[in-house]
């Protein structure tokens, strides 16, 4: 026997708010089959459940007559409506989703890859609500999208695109996600960096380097290497002692002219996470306690991720999601916020007179909208700021902050085999930057940064300089006289 009723129908026999019952039938508590005339049909067995866990007299009965109103016959003639299955769909559980989508296409029109392949957001949410959960998980869609969330942006109804393709990303086979970001994911998993680099040759190079700049620009400098009681842990992206090392020395020279008490770890000290991309949250969650674990044997109060946006994302995301409880035992700096501190408290100096070409500024995915919504808050106004107090000639984007375009190379697609389309994505970034006039891109992402400069620069043949937020810092600095016994490490 099927009981047939409409949402409100039901709010009111329940005494509860009509979003109370579409979260009961989404979440499988109320099992219900959409049927016509925006009716559910539900099995009598479910229905009666439901009124004995409430202490009510179910309004039909199996058995006509003997209590209340009997059911509403079923026109067998009326096409069923496509059952959602939501118990066993993995993406249509999540709040936002795919019963919401207007089918607008806005999300289509802002994605700047949709058609490649036939690939269209819209189309990704409507498979997911019509339940072809393995049609999108063998998809490469979810591996070209960047999930650089500017589809979310112009959505009217607040759908989660974003995660939903992390959430198809993280159901497939792991031997069949991309293998390089796979491959990191495993190397940082099992040897505590994503490239593999040894303990030992890490900390010698380090060393080394600490060395040079000592030598260089800041006499007294020795990398602080596991500072027990530095205020400041900071993580290191393995690309950069593997392929270019001296980029570290532009963050060491900026610590050393503010005076920081810092360190880094000589375990665990990545804080790159393509567990994001890959959608495995085992893994990122892993490698995000491993950042806690070295803040709490190190004794540090505060932790800069300097890398790039993606690890500040992953890691802010993981601290809220599983560790909420570190946010309150220490901070978690961007390097906007730190720059900006050191800048306010007057601990550093800049002289925008060393930078006299027209500059701008490329805001990242991560630091940028997927933030602002995720944290509340995104990284606008303070990266123009810091990039204005090194460069007086200044130009903005079009668009630019939240309806900014991604450099291309998001979510993980600077390391997926997907090239062509990674390059497709980017010309409207390299319109973008060919239209201000700018002969300087200044990012603060390291994924944006090899995006910008190693790939949109030949393939656009954009005449411009390509640089970190940091580096520009550092490059600006006007530095202190410190002698040797004034250097504070840790
Ligand atoms: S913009 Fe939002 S509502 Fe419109 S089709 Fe895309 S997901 Fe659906
Ligand atoms: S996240 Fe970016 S690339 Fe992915 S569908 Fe949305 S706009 Fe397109």
């Amino acid at each position: 026997m099927i009981y047939e009723a409409k949402v409100n129908d039901l709010a009111s026999e329940f005494g509860v708010h009509r979003n109370t019952i579409r979260n009961w039938i989404n979440s499988g508590v109320l099992p219900a089959q959409e049927g016509p005339g925006r009716r559910y049909l539900i099995q009598y067995e479910d229905y009666k459940r439901l009124c004995d866990k409430y202490g009510r007299e179910p309004r039909i009965s199996p058995d006509p007559g003997a209590a209340g109103e009997i059911a509403q016959p079923v026109n067998e003639n009326v096409p069923k409506a496509v059952r959602l299955e939501s118990k066993k769909n993995p993406f249509y559980s999540a709040p936002n989703l795919a019963d919401i989508c207007l089918t607008c296409g806005s999300c289509a029109g802002a994605c700047p890859i949709s058609g490649v392949d036939d690939l269209d957001p819209r189309k990704i949410i409507r498979m997911a609500f019509f339940g072809m959960e393995e049609e999108l998980i063998e998809s490469d869609w979810p591996w070209k999208c960047t999930m650089c969330g500017k589809c979310e942006v112009v959505c009217p109804m607040n759908v989660e695109i974003v995660q939903l393709i992390r959430r198809i990303r993280g159901q497939r086979d792991r031997d069949k996600v991309p293998v390089a970001i796979q491959k990191g994911v495993i190397t940082c998993l099992e040897k505590g960096n994503n490239l593999g680099i040894p303990k030992d040759d890490f900390l010698a190079l380090i060393k080394e380097l600490g060395q040079e700049l000592a030598e260089d620009c800041c006499p007294g400098f020795a990398t602080p290497i596991d500072v027990r009681g530095a205020r400041l842990l900071v993580t290191v992206n393995s690309k950069q002692p593997f392929a270019e090392p001296e980029s570290l020395t532009w963050w060491w020279k900026i610590f050393y002219a503010a005076g920081e008490s810092w360190t880094i770890s000589s375990e665990y000290w990545e804080g790159v996470n393509w567990a994001l991309h890959s959608g495995d949250y085992s893994a990122m969650r892993t490698i995000v306690k491993r950042i806690i674990d070295n803040i709490e044997r190190l004794n540090c109060k505060a932790l800069l991720l300097p890398e790039c946006g993606h690890a500040y994302y992953a890691t802010r995301y993981a601290l809220e999601r599983w560790f909420p409880e570190s946010l309150q035992q220490f901070k978690i700096y961007t390097v906007f916020d730190l720059l900006l501190e050191y800048v306010n408290q007057r601990r550093i100096t800049l002289d925008p007179s060393k930078n006299t070409k027209l500059v701008t500024f490329h805001d990242s995915c991560n630091y940028g909208r997927k933030s602002l919504k995720t944290f509340g808050h995104g990284y606008f106004d303070e990266a123009r700021t810091l990039t204005r107090a090194c460069c007086p000639s200044y130009v903005d984007l079009v668009p630019d902050r939240e309806e900014n375009y991604c450099c291309g190379a998001g979510g993980g697609a600077w390391a997926s085999p997907f090239g062509a389309e990674r390059v497709f994505h980017g010309r409207m970034k390299a319109r973008q930057i060919s239209t201000s006039g700018a002969k300087v891109v200044v990012t603060a992402c390291q994924n944006c940064r090899d995006q910008l400069q190693v790939s949109l620069k030949r393939e656009f043949n954009l005449n411009v300089d390509v640089c970190f937020l940091w580096e520009l810092v550092a490059k600006s600095l006007v530095m202190p006289k410190r002698i040797v016994g004034e250097v504070q490490h840790g």
